[in-house]
């Protein structure tokens, strides 16, 4: 079932990680309301036959391989007339190549940075589920979007409901923003099994199917972290008016307290195609084959305060939230580095936040930090971390 609004343009988006968890969610979105959402790009790292795939089932005519080991691969999988645009820069050079109304950058790490940039100068609309981009350089991408009168629509299921909450509000009747946590696999564990949690408990994820980089972020809380400080940029909200409440159902996907003392919280299925679909057609509301609530099955919603202790993530992240300049940066590179490593068997689990902590203990950071110095704390950060894991 799709429907549409006639008089409504189909936007046409440029989706960078097509071939993601996020990537191919965004593609069933396109395929529910294709009279709302036209793919006219796609990009991918090394995936070519998902790639080539999507490329002539969507017919695009553009798309970017940033592997080049791959790419002779995609050029046999695509006719002649698709123009591939080769290596990191081919991200770019595809959003130059283009007219597009939108992009949405599902990359995984910090490579959707540089193409962020180059959409808001191309006067796209960004959609952003790569929390990489506004954690590093938050307020730098912010400005452009604001100095170019571009929008900056959160994919994150998070800051989609927060960003649909907040809808008309003044900043100044907003008290609080209130991240909802499903707590990941280990929300009751006790501290000393938490010590020992394999690869394969952490990648099991209670609520919600993802990559396995953000589900590893999930279990450490490093996701949540991550996304409060997103949500600080993104909505302009101080540090300390950014919490965090477990919600194991992931039900509620954030809420905004007001300063009357009202809290709006926005509710759907755990499905990434809600807020992709609100982000594209945002500022409608459009009809499509998605499965609403049902309220008396759901029966009960549970809440509970997160285990910081336990799970220092959150904390690690008020510190560079709130300090911020290159801090932020640090904190995201150093747990991708931590992270990796935990995948391939080199870091116990504790051992990633353990990592993050001393790369941030051992760095020195500015206020007001500009790309150049971001990227250097960023290269820096994977650097020291992975230093520290060879030592661990
Ligand atoms: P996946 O690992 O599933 O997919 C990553 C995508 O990015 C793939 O298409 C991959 O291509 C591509 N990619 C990776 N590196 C590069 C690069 N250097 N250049 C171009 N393309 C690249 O990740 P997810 O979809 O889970 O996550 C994407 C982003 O969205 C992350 O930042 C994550 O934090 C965020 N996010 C994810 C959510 C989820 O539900 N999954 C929820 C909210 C946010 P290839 O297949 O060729 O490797």
């Amino acid at each position: 079932m799709s429907a549409t609004t006639p008089s409504e343009p189909r936007k046409r988006v440029i989706l960078l990680g097509s071939t993601g968890s996020i990537g191919t969610s965004a593609l069933k979105v396109a395929r529910d309301i294709p009279g709302r959402m036209e793919i006219v790009g796609l990009a991918a790292a090394r995936s070519t036959e998902a790639l080539a795939a999507q490329a002539l089932e969507f017919g695009v005519k553009h798309v970017a391989l940033t592997d080049p080991t791959a790419l002779p691969a995609l050029q046999r999988a695509l006719p002649a007339d698709v123009r591939i645009f080769p290596g990191e820069s081919g991200l770019t050079d595809l959003i130059h190549a283009v007219q597009a109304d939108m992009v949405l950058i599902a990359i995984v790490g910090t490579a959707g940075l540089r193409p962020a940039l180059a959409a808001i100068a191309a006067g796209c609309h960004l959609a952003i589920a790569s929390k990489e981009i506004l954690v590093m350089a938050g307020e730098i991408v912010m400005t452009a979007a604001r100095r170019q009168g571009v929008s900056v629509l959160p994919v994150d299921s998070e800051h989609n409901a927060i960003f649909q909450c907040l809808e008309g509000r003044s900043p100044e009747e907003v008290s609080r923003l209130i991240l909802t946590a499903s707590g990941g696999p280990f929300r009751t564990w006790p501290n000393a099994e938490i010590a020992s949690a394999t690869l394969a408990q952490a990648l099991k994820h209670p609520t919600w199917e993802m990559g396995r980089k953000i589900t590893i972020d999930s279990a450490t809380l490093f996701n949540k972290g991550l996304e409060m400080i997103e949500a600080r940029w993104l909505f302009d909200v101080p540090m300390e008016r950014v919490d965090v409440i477990v919600h194991p159902q992931s039900i509620i996907h954030s809420m905004v307290e007001f300063i009357d003392g009202s809290v709006l919280a926005q509710l759907s299925h755990s499905d990434m195609c809600f807020p992709i679909q609100y982000a594209v057609t945002w500022p409608q509301r459009v009809k499509n084959s998605l499965r609403p609530l049902d309220f008396a099955a759901l029966r009960h919603l549970d809440f509970e305060a997160p285990r910081r202790a336990d799970f220092p993530a959150i904390d690690l992240a008020v510190r560079a939230g709130t300090l911020g300049g290159t801090l932020p940066a640090v904190y995201n590179a150093a747990n991708e580095i931590a992270v990796a490593a935990f995948i391939e068997g080199r870091l116990t689990f504790p051992g990633i936040w353990q990592t993050v902590a001393r790369t941030m203990d051992a760095h020195q950071t500015g206020q007001g930090a500009d790309l150049d110095a971001i990227l250097a704390a960023d290269i820096w950060a994977r650097g020291e971390a992975a230093r520290l894991v060879s030592q661990s």
